[in-house]
């Protein structure tokens, strides 16, 4: 029977685990080898690490975690977890299951792109969502926007005081006369026709239309959605935010006494979504670990 079972070895988890085996908890981590940034090459706004490659990161942080006598690490995948009267039951891929008081949830989030050809192949390499990842990798050069016009707005405002010109493309639908004019006036410019294709060229990204081509240094995606990469927020009945979040509170605690979440997939009921960063998973991480330790010292 474990302390903990950390379900998912991304920032989160391997934090997680770290906590829980510097303070003597058996520890079981469990990663299935699907990362949110496992196409990205050099990750970005983590201090100290500023352009690491998160496969170094992770690599650095295994490593770390061996010295750690009370911490098993298992590349296999958790395909259930069942409520026992001990704790939980936790089903693998090869069909063992182990046997675990706590667990932490730190299976992340899954990126749904919006169905442009080309993008999937650029994600993380010349394909990003976020600015404070990627934006300053592009100063003084041109980038482009795929739609939809709300989200594009705020990449706009995040972005404009960073690259030296925006274009912004509708996806699947032009955009409204109004919704053309709101971009236009926050200094962008926008094409009547939508993306038909994105591709890699010499310096960036060829943009392709219904008429015609033309060349920025990078695209940041205002659409698509996240998904959760695992199935325990159903299976355990968890209470999700109106985010399609797993609600914590400020120790990881779920809506499941023994549960706990951390990383992209779990957020407090404060904050308006998920603070996706590698950085603040693995700070949940950490809050998580230091809950499943306040729960195994309670009388
Ligand atoms: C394109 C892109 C670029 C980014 N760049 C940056 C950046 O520069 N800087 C930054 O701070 N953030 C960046 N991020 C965000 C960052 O990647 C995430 O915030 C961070 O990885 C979240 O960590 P996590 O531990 O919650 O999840 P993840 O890192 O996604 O880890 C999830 C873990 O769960 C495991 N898992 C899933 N299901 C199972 C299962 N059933 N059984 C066992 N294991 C399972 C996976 O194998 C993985 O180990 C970027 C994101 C994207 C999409």
């Amino acid at each position: 029977m474990y302390d903990a079972i950390v379900i998912g070895a991304g920032p989160a988890g391997l934090q997680a685990a770290l906590t829980l085996g510097r303070m003597h908890r058996s520890t079981l981590l469990l990663d299935s080898g699907q990362y949110r940034n496992g196409t990205v090459l050099h990750m970005h706004n983590v201090v100290a690490n500023d352009g690491t490659p998160p496969a170094e990161f992770r690599a650095t942080a295994r490593t770390q975690l061996a010295e750690y006598a009370d911490i098993g690490i298992r590349d296999v995948g958790a395909q259930t977890v069942t409520p026992t009267d001990a704790g939980f039951t936790v089903l693998l891929a090869d069909g063992e299951t182990a046997e675990t008081r706590h667990v932490i949830l730190a299976t992340g989030v899954a990126d749904d792109l919006p169905p442009v050809p080309g993008l999937q192949e650029l994600w993380g390499v010349k394909a990003f969502s976020c600015p404070f990842c990627d934006g300053h990798e592009h100063a003084g050069r041109s980038i482009a926007i795929l739609g939809p016009a709300p989200r594009a707005e705020h990449l706009i405002g995040l972005l404009g005081r960073i690259v030296s010109d925006i274009i912004v493309f509708p996806v699947e639908q032009a955009f409204s006369p109004e919704e053309a004019q709101t971009l236009e006036g926050l200094g962008a410019r926008v094409s009547a026709e939508i993306v038909t294709a994105v591709a890699p060229d010499a310096d960036g990204v060829r943009i392709s239309t219904e008429s015609g081509e033309q060349s920025v240094a990078g695209v940041f995606v205002a659409s698509g959605s996240l998904r959760h990469r695992a199935p325990f927020a159903d299976q355990l009945g968890l209470h999700l935010l109106s985010s399609g979040s797993i609600e914590i509170d400020d120790f990881g605690r779920t809506s499941l006494p023994g549960v706990f979440a951390a990383g992209d997939l779990a957020h407090r009921a404060s904050l308006p979504g998920p603070m996706a960063s590698v950085l603040l998973a693995a700070a949940a991480g950490q809050l998580a670990a230091v809950g499943v330790i306040q729960s195994l010292m309670a009388p």
